[in-house]
């Protein structure tokens, strides 16, 4: 017998082994983190050195991913652009729908613009892309095209690491929050 011929004997003649192939290949990836994109999640500002530790919300760990971003920029009171990126900036929580960024990063992939962006004065981090929501017979198609919107997964909200802190003691006295850190929302970029 040839190699192809064995090759041909040795392939399983049920569909379902072929499946259970599959779950088995799926199993060791879930060890790697599977961020759903389009779960929508509250993103954290924290700046952090090398890792940010537990989640803020949670306490269980956080992993890094690279994940597709939408980044706005502004100046004074006008949006001087936004754009998609593609970053691993993002420590995506393990156990609930939360994401913490240091902003030095985002800053810091600011200081290198690709031409044509207006990095303006502050930047907020709007959500993440949800590549696999662009249907198959739009994606020729370039993202943001009025027949092609991107598919935006917007935070729910986004707070600062001190932020969250406070709001959890105010949980635990009983009150509620707020959107007062509405207010707070853009990070201002440090001056160089
Ligand atoms: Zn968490």
């Amino acid at each position: 017998m040839g190699f192809l011929d064995r090759w041909l004997d040795s392939l399983p003649d049920e569909p379902e082994e072929i499946e259970d192939d599959w779950e088995l290949d799926e199993d060791e990836e879930l060890e790697q983190l599977a961020v759903d994109v389009s779960e929508p999640r509250e993103c954290i500002y924290k700046s952090f050195a090398d890792d940010p530790g537990p989640c803020l919300r949670c306490g269980e760990r956080l992993e890094q991913s690279a994940q597709p971003y939408l980044v706005a920029t502004r100046r004074g009171k006008r949006i001087t652009d936004s754009f998609i990126t593609g970053s691993d900036f993002g420590w995506f929580c393990t156990n609930c729908p939360t994401v913490v960024i240091d902003p030095d990063d985002v800053d810091e992939m600011l200081q290198h613009p690709m031409s044509g962006w207006d990095v303006g004065e502050e930047f907020t981090v709007v959500g993440l892309i949800d590549l696999d929501a662009i249907p198959e017979d739009k994606q020729h198609l370039p993202l943001g095209d009025d027949d092609n919107p991107i598919p935006l997964v917007e935070f729910t909200s986004i707070s600062d690491a001190e932020e969250v802190g406070r709001r959890s003691q105010r949980r635990k006295r009983g009150k509620t929050s707020s959107d007062s850190e509405k207010g707070k929302r853009r990070r201002r970029r440090r001056r160089r």
